[in-house]
This record gives structure tokens, sequence and C-alpha cells, in this order.
């Protein structure tokens, strides 16, 4: 059998490598002259840039990238970022926030810059992203028919969860106007939007906990390692 995936992005080259690691013959068609897309790079007079995204995150154990490489067999050229490294640095009317990686150290810079009234919502967030975790560690990757009948199953796990299903996150949050302004712009980046509904709010705030990576040469790495399997 044979497959064309149109598109040589990262969503088009996991599908090709899955494709052919179940024994197809695949050809991937990409318009443009390097692979990647929107998370690609590109030279420019002998300096590299990424053409889109900079952050990689989702390597920890379980999480999605992690699964991904476990799925495809092959390790990520990347290079793990240590607990306490400053993530991003986020700049805000009254100063500069740094988002570390680990969560005592996001705590530490939260309570140092905000106070500690907004702690509650941090251990709220947590929470949800980890019971979140832990469903989606269930379920199979890549993801297979049966999904609706496992779902079924997990329902003990999701029913805590239900209450943060249809809640804006904004319900949630302290509503101090600095807080608010980091947290929507955390949010825009993370989840494409300001006020998302809590759960997949929780889950989108946990960028820097997930297992954050730097990657030498650039993001574009990411894909020519997952080309060159195709090859
Ligand atoms: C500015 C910016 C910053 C971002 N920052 C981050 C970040 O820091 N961290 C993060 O995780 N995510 C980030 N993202 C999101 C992430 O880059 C994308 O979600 C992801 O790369 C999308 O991958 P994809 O394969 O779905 O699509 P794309 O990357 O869009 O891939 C689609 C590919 O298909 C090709 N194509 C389209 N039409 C055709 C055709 N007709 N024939 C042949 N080829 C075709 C395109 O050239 C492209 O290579 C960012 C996105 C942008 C735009």
């Amino acid at each position: 059998m044979r497959a064309v995936v149109v598109g040589a992005g990262i969503g088009g080259l996991v599908a090709a490598r899955l494709l052919k690691r179940a024994g197809l013959e695949v050809v991937v068609l990409e318009a443009h002259t390097y692979p990647g897309g929107l998370a690609g790079s590109f030279y420019h007079r002998g300096f590299r840039f990424d053409a889109g995204a900079t952050l990689l995150s989702g390597l920890a154990p379980g999480a999605p990238l992690a699964r991904v490489g476990e799925a495809l067999g092959m390790a990520w050229p990347v290079e793990p970022l240590p607990l306490g490294f400053p993530l991003m640095e986020v700049l805000l009317p009254r100063g500069r926030l740094l988002r570390p990686v680990g969560r005592e150290a996001e705590r530490e810079a939260q309570r140092d810059f905000f106070g500690p009234q907004v702690l509650p919502f941090w251990t709220w967030q947590e929470d949800r992203a980890k019971r979140l975790l832990e469903v989606a560690h269930r379920l199979p990757w890549p993801p297979e028919r049966e999904e609706v009948g496992l779902l079924l199953g997990l329902l003990p796990g999701l029913l805590p969860l239900l209450p943060d299903l249809l809640r804006r996150v904004s319900r949630l949050a302290p509503s101090a106007p600095d807080f608010r302004r980091f947290l929507e712009a955390q949010l825009l980046i993370s989840a494409q939007h300001a006020d998302p509904y809590a759960l997949y709010a929780a889950l989108a705030l946990d960028l820097p906990h997930l297992g954050p990576a730097l990657v030498p040469g650039g993001m574009g790495r990411v894909a020519e390692a997952l080309a060159q399997g195709l090859e």
C-alpha cells in the first residue's frame, strides 16, 4: 500500500513516520524548500533563524512529545532544560516575571511577584493538569478506534474534572489586574485564547513543567530528524 502525505510540517512528518512504521510506502509532498512548516528554521546571510515556533515542551515521561518519540522509536535531537531554568521572561507594567522550569520554582516566582493570594489558583492548576495527564496517559497513542469505549472506562477519573469543563478560567483566576494581564498573555501563547475553558487553561499553563527542551541548531532540527527517518 502507498500513502501520500501533503505537507512536511511536524504533523505531516509524524503522520508519514507512523504510516511508514505501519509498513506503507510513503511519499511526502512539501511546497517549501525545507521541512518543518511553522516549526522550521531557515538560513539568511549565514545565520539560522526559527520561522515560527521557538519553544519546545512535552518531553517529560508520559507527556505528548515523549509519547510520540516512543511510538516512532526515535530520540529527539534536544537537550532537556534543568529545574529552575528561566524558560520565559514576562514583561509586565511593574516589572519582569520569570516562568521557571519546575512547579516549586514557579510557585515561588508567582508568590514573590503577585503575592500569596495567587497560590490557590496555582494549586488548582497543578491538580487539574496532573489529573488530565493521568487520563491522557491511559489513552492509546496514536489514537485508536476503541477510544470511546476507553473514555467510558476512564469516567471515574474524569468526574472530578466535570465542574471545570464548561467554566471559563477567568471565573477561577484571581482578579488582580496585573495577574489577569499575565494570565491572558500566557494563555494567548499556549492556548491561542485569552480566556479558554478552565481545563484547557490548566493544561496550557503547565507548559514549563511538561519537559521543556533546547533544540541545538534551531527548532528546524526536530523536523529534519523526522524527515531523515523517511529518506
Ligand atoms: C509565530 C509562531 C510561533 C509559534 N511558537 C510556538 C512555540 O514556541 N512552541 C510550540 O509548540 N508551537 C508554536 N507554534 C505553533 C506550531 O509551530 C504549530 O502548531 C505547528 O508547527 C504546526 O504544525 P503542522 O504540521 O500542523 O502545520 P504546518 O507547520 O503549517 O505545516 C504544514 C506544511 O504543509 C505545507 N503545505 C501546505 N499546503 C501545501 C500544499 N498544497 N502542497 C504541499 N505542501 C503544502 C506547508 O508548506 C508546511 O510545511 C508557533 C506558531 C507560530 C506561527
